[in-house]
């Protein structure tokens, strides 16, 4: 007997304790305990269907031979700094970052060019928000290195089945300093408090292998002849230049979308969801999730509980998005006077709140139908875009400035009146009682309410006055399309563009938005062969 994979089901408080898989272990090979020098983790989830709660665990045992820690592979970064070959990348979010590192591994220079702060300075930016309601719109929940997810719960789930992808991300963003449990975790995550020291790591090994990484250097303009872009020219005056352009600039990059559209570059509209975030009481949604009593609690032994709720009402799709457990509502806004909410978690999500977004999805024909007036004209290729911000401005105005989020208790919305009183909430900026009835968009806010009676069935105790709702959730996914070509992956008119990650419509979240900027740094490789 060598290597054994078995499959173990455990409470969880066995299964936190290695003494008992060990003991588990030998049991089920028929073995004694001391044959076995040790196992790995292969794949770990929880399994609340029933009363009691059991942890799955995939392990690697291994009998009768010496244990043998697995590693991740030595992943390797070569000097380009003499490369012939550079490529320009605009943005230093997840896409940005992880399409660098490619192509340095393909031998090409890059140049990254972000419109925000390094992690650290933009830490400052987010306190001076969080405390005192001013927004930097260079550097904020959105915008500055590491992109919109560096602040975020840094869940790294995606619904990719490009399963050697996903393995790889995982991987870098272990071989940067993330825990190895990601690897294994069900829903792995990582934590607002962890993210900023990993893409600090990936910048220095950027920069250690002779690609540049620019800071305040937002792009403005193109200077394009025939069918290519020649030089990027940054709001300070400078220019660069570079054989390709990733333009990896996020889904709130707004002035992007305009330049582009201002440059006649093909830009679509493209459907998005827009809705509310919710938070409850954490225990309250662990007594549901572990069917535990509140007063009892989870215990020690099982992570703070999420869920993940989807329905399709009035012929339309609503759904719970970022969950965040033990989390925190945050300001993602990105411009004056326009209000964005949405969530993050610190690593042990240990805040005493659940909040989520809970959105609707929302189509070009909604909006068609004359709900338009985001103030900024008639351009159909920003319809949706347009949308979103008329919808951001009402929220902005309702919560009465300096970002103060309307809010509703959850029954209150649900029976169409104002909230007399509103529970205590982690929006730090604080909340305003209106009827979120009267800014939503009446497919929107009609939806919702049929949505919530719904998941109020499927989670008994989850409609519950003690939840509150704030508005709101709008950045759930771009609301424009970049176009590329399916095969090139470059822009159909402008051909070094390339579209890439989250803002041009091919990502939902950190992991396939660095999977969009590997796949693009690869395609860029192959144009130099
Ligand atoms: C608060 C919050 C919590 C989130 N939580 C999660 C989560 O738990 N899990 C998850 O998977 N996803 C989460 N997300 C979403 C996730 O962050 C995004 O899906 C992901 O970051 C998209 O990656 P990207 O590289 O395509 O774009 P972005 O991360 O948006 O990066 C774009 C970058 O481009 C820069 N930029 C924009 N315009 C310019 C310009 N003109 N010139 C130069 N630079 C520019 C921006 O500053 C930014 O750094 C969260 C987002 C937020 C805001």
């Amino acid at each position: 007997m060598m290597q054994q994979e078995i499959l173990l089901q455990l409470s969880p408080k066995d299964a936190a304790d290695a003494a008992t898989i060990q003991a588990e272990l030998a049991r089920h090979l028929a073995v004694q305990p001391k044959k076995i020098s040790g196992f790995q983790i292969l794949k770990k989830s929880i399994d609340a269907r029933k009363r009691d709660v059991i942890i799955n665990l995939k392990l690697k045992a291994f009998v009768n031979e010496p244990f043998e820690e697995s590693k991740i592979p030595n992943f390797d970064f070569p000097d380009v700094s003499n490369s012939k070959y550079r490529t320009v990348i605009v943005g230093a979010g997840p896409a940005g970052l992880f399409a660098a590192l490619e192509l340095i591994q393909q031998g090409i220079k890059p140049i990254v060019l972000e419109r925000g702060k390094n992690v650290r300075d933009r830490r400052r930016d987010l306190a001076v928000l969080n405390r005192d309601g001013i927004l930097d719109e260079d550097s904020n929940y959105c915008f500055g290195e590491g992109g919109a997810g560096t602040y975020s719960d840094g869940k790294l789930y995606t619904r990719s089945n490009k399963r050697g992808s996903v393995d790889t991300i995982l991987q870098l963003l272990v071989h940067f300093g993330a825990d190895p449990s990601i690897l294994y975790t069900a829903h792995p995550h990582i934590g607002t408090n962890k993210l900023p020291g990993i893409i600090t790591s990936i910048r220095e090994q950027i920069i250690e292998s002779g690609g540049e990484v620019h800071f305040n250097q937002k792009l403005t303009d193109f200077n394009i002849q025939g069918n290519k872009i020649i030089t990027v020219k940054t709001q300070s005056g400078d220019t660069f230049s570079g054989d390709q352009i990733i333009l990896a600039t996020g889904h709130s990059a707004k002035d992007v979308f305009y330049l582009l559209d201002e440059k006649n570059i093909l830009i679509e509209p493209k459907p998005f969801a827009l809705g509310v975030r919710i938070e409850h009481p954490q225990a309250l949604i662990d007594s549901i999730q572990y069917h535990c009593p509140v007063w009892q609690g989870r215990g020690s032994y099982l992570p703070p509980a999420s869920y993940q709720l989807v329905d399709q009402v009035n012929h339309r799709g609503v759904f719970s998005f970022c969950m965040c457990p033990g989390g925190i509502i945050a300001t993602a806004s990105t411009s004056q006077n326009a209000l964005v909410i949405n969530g993050w978690s610190p690593s042990k999500r240990n805040n005493p709140f659940a909040n989520s977004g809970m959105v609707v999805q929302v189509e070009l024909g909604d909006v068609m139908k004359g709900t338009r007036d985001g103030g900024r004209g008639t351009r159909e290729n920003l319809v949706l875009h347009d949308f979103q911000e008329m919808v951001e401005r009402k929220a902005y105005d309702a919560g009465g400035g300096k970002f103060v989020a309307p809010a509703q208790r959850l029954t209150d919305f649900v029976e169409g009146k104002i909230s007399n009183t509103l529970p205590e909430t982690s929006y730090l900026r604080g909340i305003h009682a209106v009827d979120l009835n009267n800014i939503l968009p009446s497919f929107i806010s009609q939806t919702l309410r049929d949505g919530f009676k719904s998941f109020g069935k499927k989670m008994r105790g989850y409609l519950t006055e003690e939840a509150v709702i704030v508005a709101p959730e709008s950045r759930t996914s771009s609301p424009v399309r970049i176009p590329r070509d399916e095969i090139t992956l470059h822009h159909p008119h402008i051909t070094n563009l390339y579209p890439c990650g989250e803002g041009a419509g091919y990502a939902g979240g950190i992991v396939s938005a660095a999977m969009d900027g590997i796949k693009v740094s690869k395609m860029i490789a192959t144009t130099h062969q």
